[in-house]
């Protein structure tokens, strides 16, 4: 595989700059200018068109938007691209339709962001498990994500999530790589750089032996494993106590808050007793629950709890003595939810989705 934009490495990009003949500093100007600036190759005129074409051939995108859509008075923007695994020039072979999602807070930009072309793990309410596994997507492919998402957004991007399409510890080495170059290079602290797991447990032990000690956020949605072999099939190799216990290792190891998320399912994991079990079971962690309306999805035919009673279930955890907050759903007119527009494109090709309804 060649080099690409966002997968080379400044040492890769001064050996080709030096192949050239160019000056020595041209390498770091490059490098200072994607990373740093984080602008666009184009607008990095201090190099010079020539320079500027050429790099642009030699160091390619790997991203092909097929539609870009914004909801939320502009606050929320959905892509879907084509991934190419830099071989954008080769015909007929067809790229892989991953999702990136920014989101604008008052007082910060957050870029989700997928990890693999689909997903292993088969949990029945996603609708990237009901889809499958393609492939998984490489660091460069991770990083460029933040990078387009950085030269489209109004303010800086603070904080990224890798929340989108895939589990990110089931592609450890390009997720690291990818936070390393997204803490390191792109100026993202760690504890901003949250990585959510359905609950790898080898990954998060993995996790816990890197020196960046980033945000661990790992998907609950059951209080016991009868329920949870239901929704997430990996719960059957690595039940609830096992994954407790690997992410109270990172919270040793790490000294960071963890995150619990929570799909709100109605009638399946909502009740007050199923709130009480939760607490129970996350009682003395000082964790931090997500509750998330779920999102419908054409293959799980169970709609998301009403509102009151997620505010119960909230209620009861924190009379549990854990903490808990309720995700305002985001770009649900253009289906901003873990696999959901790329299935709707699937299904309608020739049209484009979700119309940019503001809500
Ligand atoms: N694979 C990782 C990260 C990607 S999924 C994981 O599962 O944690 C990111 C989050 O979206 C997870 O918490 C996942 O459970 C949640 N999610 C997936 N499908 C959803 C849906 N239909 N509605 C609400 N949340 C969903
Ligand atoms: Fe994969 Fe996460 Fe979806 Fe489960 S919820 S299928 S782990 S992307």
């Amino acid at each position: 595989m060649g080099l690409t934009r966002y997968g080379a490495g400044l040492e890769e990009i001064e050996a080709l700059l030096a192949s050239w003949g160019e000056k020595g500093y041209r390498a770091r100007q490059l490098w200072d200018g994607l990373y740093r600036r984080r602008a666009p190759l184009e607008e990095l005129t201090d190099l010079g068109k020539g320079l500027r074409d050429r790099l642009a051939t030699a160091l390619p995108l790997e991203l092909a938007p097929c539609t870009g859509t914004t909801a939320d008075k502009g606050a929320t923007t959905k892509w879907l691209w084509s991934a190419t695994a830099g071989n954008p020039g080769v015909r007929g072979v067809p790229g892989v339709e991953v999702e990136t999602v920014l989101m604008h807070y008052r007082d910060r930009a957050t870029v989700c962001v997928s990890s693999q072309a689909g997903c292993a793990m088969g949990c029945t309410f996603c609708a990237t498990g009901q889809a499958g596994f393609e492939r998984h997507l490489t660091a460069g492919e991770i990083v460029e994500q933040v990078a387009r998402a950085q030269h489209a957004s109004r303010s800086r991007v603070s904080n990224v999530v890798f929340m989108g399409m895939g589990e990110p510890l089931a592609n450890f080495d390009a997720t690291w790589a990818a936070v390393l170059r997204l803490h390191h290079h792109l100026g993202i602290s760690a504890r901003h750089l949250t990585v959510s797991t359905v609950g790898v447990v080898p990954g998060i032990r993995r996790l816990a032996e890197q020196t960046l000690p980033v945000t661990l956020a790992v998907s609950l949605h059951a209080p016991d494993d009868k329920l949870r072999d239901e929704l997430v099939p990996l719960n059957r190799r690595y039940p609830l106590d096992e994954v407790l216990a690997a992410a109270g290792e990172y919270l040793d190891r790490s000294g960071r808050r963890l995150s619990f998320e929570y799909a709100m399912i109605d009638g399946v994991n909502d009740s007050p007793a199923q709130a009480g079990a939760l607490a129970r079971r996350l009682a003395g962690m000082g964790a931090h629950v997500n509750l998330i309306p779920l999102n419908p999805t054409p293959g799980f035919g169970v709609p998301a709890s009403p509102p009151e009673r997620i505010a119960r279930f909230a209620d009861r955890l924190r009379a549990g003595g854990v903490n808990a907050t309720v995700r305002r759903n985001r770009g649900t007119s253009i289906d901003a939810a873990c696999g959901q527009l790329r299935a709707r494109h699937r299904h309608a090709p020739a049209t484009m989705v979700g119309a940019t309804r503001e809500e």
